[in-house]
């Protein structure tokens, strides 16, 4: 529904987005998952219209909507958007703020009372409909964005890191809460994070991005599972990047050994790449069940975190080892230990 073909924006000597293309079905929710200052709301930024485009241009359907010289303004482009500051107004009540959009637009009084009724239900803030904002908690004002944003109807709802205000608890709680609305509404999103889990609840793809760039899309557990490069291994998630060599397909040298791992990189033989496993995938002391890369290793230091022993352990030429073992584990710092790392849970990266 939404295609994006080489995205490009820059602001005079600074290049916001390099290239971008990404296809969004409808009824998908895509997350933008990037540290700060990768671009992306910069992209959310055009897909809205605010903004025009360097190069490259964004259809919806078959409708073109942005490319250099031509931008179909916000207001034309059947899209919401929400903010981390969601500028609700302080003096209108919650109905009263959800109706605002609807009155602009001039639609019919009993049309207005009704959305209001059903978009606050959806919100489940119905019985808080006469309240002003300041008599409510941030997660329900929150909530007060999101009714406004969906009673327009919009084909496509974009969020900027919508959740960013509010304290941990209730950020978990809106994570699950966003993602029931989609389910309700079947409505298009585009979302804005840079917080991976916020990415992994909401979203049905999840489109990794740095410098500019999208360096990987997919599904949460592609990403985690199949990263393709060091950056999105260690962005998504804790991960080990040890560095080595490729020697013939799925054989590395790392840490002065010669290891297995899955190979999906497309790395060249003999060209440096990064061996990327999990902390908890290492498994200490006894081998594990499946075939397993077995090396010696000296624990340096051992953190007992309840669920969870978090070991740092050295290896061969001074590399280190994140591992989280069981608790039980009674592995001490000086130790000289097994570690093994499963073939499977091994994955060559390119650098
Ligand atoms: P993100 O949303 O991932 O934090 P942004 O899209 O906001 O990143 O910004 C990407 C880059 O573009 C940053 O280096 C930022 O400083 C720059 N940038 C964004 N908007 C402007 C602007 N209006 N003028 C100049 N530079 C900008």
């Amino acid at each position: 529904m939404i295609t994006i073909r080489g995205l490009r924006k820059s602001y005079g000597d600074v290049l916001a987005l390099d290239s971008l293309d990404l296809d969004i079905a409808s009824g998908e929710v895509v997350a933008l998952l990037g540290p700060s200052g990768c671009g992306k709301s910069t992209t959310l930024q055009l897909v809205a219209g605010f903004v025009e485009p360097t190069a490259g241009e964004i259809k919806i359907g078959d409708r073109m909507m942005s490319r250099p010289g031509m931008v179909v303004p916000p207001e034309r482009r059947g899209m919401s958007l929400i903010f981390q500051s969601y500028a609700i107004w302080p003096h209108k009540t919650v109905a009263e703020n959800v109706a605002f959009g609807l009155q602009v637009r001039h639609m019919p009084k009993a049309e207005i009372v009704e959305r209001v009724r059903r978009h606050l239900n959806t919100v489940q803030l119905e019985h808080l409909a006469d309240r002003y904002p300041s008599e409510l908690s941030g997660g329900q004002q929150q909530r007060i964005a999101l009714a406004r944003a969906l009673a327009v109807d919009p084909e496509i709802l974009l969020l900027d890191e919508p959740l960013s205000n509010l304290d941990a608890n209730l950020r978990e709680e809106m994570r699950f809460e966003i993602r029931r609305l989609h389910d309700t509404t079947g409505v298009t999103m585009i979302y804005v994070t840079h917080d991976q889990t916020e990415a992994m609840v909401c979203a049905d793809r999840i489109a990794v991005m740095n410098k500019g760039r999208i360096e990987q899309v997919g599904t949460a557990f592609d990403i985690y599972e199949k990263p393709r490069t060091k950056f999105v291994a260690g962005f998504i998630g804790r991960c080990n990047a040890l560095p080595g060599k490729l020697t013939a397909p799925g054989v590395v040298e790392v840490v002065g050994a010669t290891l297995r791992a899955t190979d999906e990189s497309g790395a060249a033989g003999g060209s440096a790449i990064s061996l990327c496993i999990r902390p908890h995938r290492v498994a200490l002391g006894a081998a594990p069940e499946g075939p397993a890369n077995r090396l010696r290793g000296r624990v340096e230091r051992v953190a007992y975190l309840g669920e969870a022993s978090d070991y740092l352990i050295e290896m061969a030429d001074g590399i280190r080892i994140r591992a989280f073992a069981s608790p039980a584990t009674p592995y001490r710092p000086g130790e000289e230990i097994d570690v093994y790392l499963p073939v499977k849970d091994c994955r060559v990266v390119a650098e």
